[in-house]
């Protein structure tokens, strides 16, 4: 097969083509970067080849053949050199190379001498990833080195680490039944043993291969058997091995039974505690509070005495990756008692007199994380970090619940008037289905939506929003609603059933776009932005995700639930609503936000859809936030020249210079579309495959045979 291979700069990140190379797809990475290295003159350490999947750049590894990573139609190959070969990183990485080694050989001698050459360049191998985010505890768990482990989590290691490609030491132990090490990772007092990746819990995996043993040391050690993996099931549903099959109702009718004797605990466990920072000078007292309801981790501070009202730091219980006992800070001479909470990306560290108390903690959090995790409190999702940056508004006593979902039809709809068909995909805050209407038999889709949720996250007006705004709206590109309705725990919303997807899933499954096909939905979007403009309705949730494909290849804007209405000159707004790399630089400046501020998305979008990923991406939200206020857009030259103006002259960070829906309208990108034919829905989707519901009848205008005129 013949591969695209192209250079990567680290630092710019300009693409350069190197050459075309035929492969083998059998061939391993490792063969294939030796060859490089070979014709280039690369020395081996310092580059690694990456490839493109679900818009994420993977890096490709060297024990898996080429056909692991290169799965699309058009593959392709990225060269990134990393630095030089003296450089500390490269050093690190050498050391890490040699420490793999050891461990797979079982050479524990090695490892210490490897242990000390990291010493003398005064680097701990212990927190440095290697591969794909992989640490010496993964491989020696994968290796099933007993001795290895043992070593390493007795030197505080995170043992909930996830490597990006969705591995956490636990999980690698039960996959390769090493039950040894799953022994010793259980004993750790912050294992999580419930954490989920996108390899499901490792009660998921341990079930799935049958090994009973470990099965049942992980269901002794209280593993959730309810947790849905990304496919939505539980363990037991992987089973095969027929003594799992019954070990597991054996394990949940106990525990269910429990729960008649001790009610769950749901109170708030909160209480005084020292936050120590780097020095000892600003150390200060403040209050902590596991809070289980809404699933977060809060500190008040303490001003005279006095508890301030509102958090000063809040974080995801969910997304806590460890907590763990820490020696004393070295600038204390007293005798304190600390614990220190590790974040994606940042850690706490907190101090108190007294042991016990410590320890209390300590245990309180542990269980609080297994709480969330069991019972998806402040579970991630596409917002989570909307959600974390967001400021509550209180909800607006106005809007009653009732008015909204009532429906105005004469005929009394319920939930009894439809027939599920299956379910489509869930949310946030519920999931949608696919109905049928039992005495039509229409096909429509069915939100459902838990109220209790929705109230206690404080979202019941982002629904009612939605719901009392899509009645109103009448667009061929708008998602049509039908009904809405509620019972005791729901709200449900019928709308328009979209059989192909979203562009979100398109993106997916393709990498990328062509301009062509792009140009076609971008237009469609650009016509139901206009009618929610023209009518002063902000949408603010411009992406893939939002913007449903029907039958027919015709796209569908959905979710209005954070839409604004009569916005007639731009407003400031103290909610940073919207997902973060959509968000225009205005909405994180707090500045006025208006109309142009859904353009702006538009442009991010446009980027996605034509580059395969999006203009600004760092998992680090304060970084990426930065990039989009100050960051300089690069636009790679394979885009056509009008398409990179366009997303340039949409992505201006100075709303007051995007470009209007007028001018995008009349923007040499756009140059073939007939607007006035497009809204009467003329234009045949470029996407073949979606449009062969076309009868002969039907006259369409092709965009190819526009392009021809
Ligand atoms: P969140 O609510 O967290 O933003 P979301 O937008 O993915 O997430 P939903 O709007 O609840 O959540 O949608 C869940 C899934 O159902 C998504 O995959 C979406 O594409 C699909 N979906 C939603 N509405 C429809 C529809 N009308 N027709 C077909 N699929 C739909």
């Amino acid at each position: 097969m013949k591969i695209a291979l192209y250079q990567v700069d680290g630092l710019s990140c300009r693409r350069e083509k190197l050459t075309s190379l035929t492969l083998d797809l059998s061939m391993k990475v490792g063969h294939l970067r030796q060859e490089i290295s070979n014709k280039f003159n690369f020395n081996l350490h310092i580059f690694q080849l990456y490839t493109m999947r679900m818009n994420q750049k993977i890096m490709m590894t060297d024990a898996w053949p080429l056909s692991f990573f290169l799965t699309d139609p058009k593959p392709f190959i990225l060269l990134q050199t990393h630095a030089h070969e003296d450089s500390p990183s490269i050093q690190v990485e050498k050391l890490l190379a040699s420490a793999v080694t050891c461990i797979k050989n079982n050479d524990i001698r090695g490892l210490e001498s490897v242990w000390d050459k990291a010493l003398v360049l005064d680097q701990n191998l212990i927190n440095e990833t290697y591969v794909n985010g992989w640490t010496l505890l993964h491989y020696s768990c994968y290796y099933g080195r007993e001795s290895f482990v043992e070593i390493l989590i007795n030197q505080m290691w995170n043992c909930n680490q996830e490597t990006e490609d969705g591995w956490t030491p636990l999980i690698l132990a039960c996959t390769h039944m090493n039950i040894g090490c799953v022994k010793l990772l259980l004993g750790h007092q912050s294992i999580q043993i419930n954490k989920l990746t996108s390899r499901g819990t490792a009660l998921h995996r341990a079930v799935e291969l049958g090994d009973t043993e470990i099965v049942k040391l992980l269901l002794d050690n209280r593993a959730c058997c309810i947790i849905e993996d990304n496919c939505g099931r539980i363990p037991l549903q992987l089973a095969r091995n027929p003594e799992i099959i019954e070990m597991i109702p054996v394990y949940m009718g106990q525990w269910e039974l429990e729960k008649y004797g001790v009610n769950p605990q749901t109170l708030p466990f909160i209480g005084e505690l020292l936050l120590t920072r780097s020095l000892y000078l600003h150390d200060k007292i403040v209050q902590l509070k596991i809070n289980l309801e809404n699933g977060m981790l809060e500190e008040y501070d303490k001003v005279h005495g006095t508890i301030s009202g509102t958090a000063s730091f809040r974080y995801k219980l969910m997304d806590i990756q460890q907590v763990k006992e820490s020696p004393s800070s070295a600038f204390s001479t007293k005798k304190y008692f600390n614990f220190e909470i590790y974040y994606n990306k940042c850690e706490r560290k907190y101090s108190t007199k007294n042991k016990d108390y410590r320890n209390e903690w300590i245990c309180q959090l542990t269980n609080a994380i297994h709480y969330c995790q069991i019972n998806k409190i402040g579970i991630d999702n596409d917002n989570m970090a909307f959600e974390e940056y967001e400021i509550e508004e209180d909800e607006d006593p106005q809007i009653d619940v009732r008015k909204s979902f009532e429906d105005t039809e004469k005929e009394m709809i319920s939930l009894a008037c439809f027939e599920i068909i299956e379910e489509i995909g869930s949310g946030s805050f519920g999931t949608v289905h696919m109905v049928k209407k039992i005495d039509t038999g229409g096909i429509f889709a069915m939100k459902s939506l838990g109220k209790k949720q929705l109230k206690r996250q404080g979202k019941l007006k982002y629904a009612i929003t939605e719901c009392r705004l899509m009645k109103q709206l009448k667009h061929p590109y708008i998602l049509a609603f039908y009904y809405a309705f509620q019972n005791a725990q729901n709200l449900y919303m019928v709308m328009e059933y979209c059989s192909e997807g979203d562009l979100e899933n398109l993106l997916e499954v393709r990498g990328l776009i062509c301009e062509h096909e792009a140009r076609f939905y971008l237009a469609e979007i650009i016509l139901a932005l206009e009618y929610l403009h023209d009518n002063n309705i902000l949408y603010r949730d411009l992406k893939p995700a939002n913007v449903l494909l029907d039958s027919k290849g015709h796209i569908k804007l959905a979710d209005f639930g954070i839409a604004k209405e009569n916005v007639t000159k731009p407003e400031t707004s103290a909610t940073l609503v919207g997902s973060p790399i959509y968000m225009p630089p205005e909405v994180l400046k707090h500045q006025a936000v208006g109309k142009p501020s859904d353009l702006y998305s538009l442009g991010v979008m446009m980027y996605e859809l034509l580059v395969g990923a999006p203009p600004y991406y760092s998992d680090d939200i304060e970084e990426l936030f930065r990039t989009i206020k100050t960051g300089k857009l690069e636009i790679p030259d394979i885009l056509s020249v009008e398409a990179r103006d366009l997303i340039k002259k949409l992505m201006e960070k100075d709303p007051k210079k995007r470009l209007s829906i007028r001018d995008i309208k009349l923007h040499p990108f756009f140059k073939k579309i007939d607007w006035s034919a497009l809204l009467s829905r003329k234009y045949k989707s470029p996407n073949r495959q979606r449009c062969s519901f076309y009868s002969a009848e039907e006259v369409k205008l092709d965009l190819r045979e526009l392009d021809r005129l």
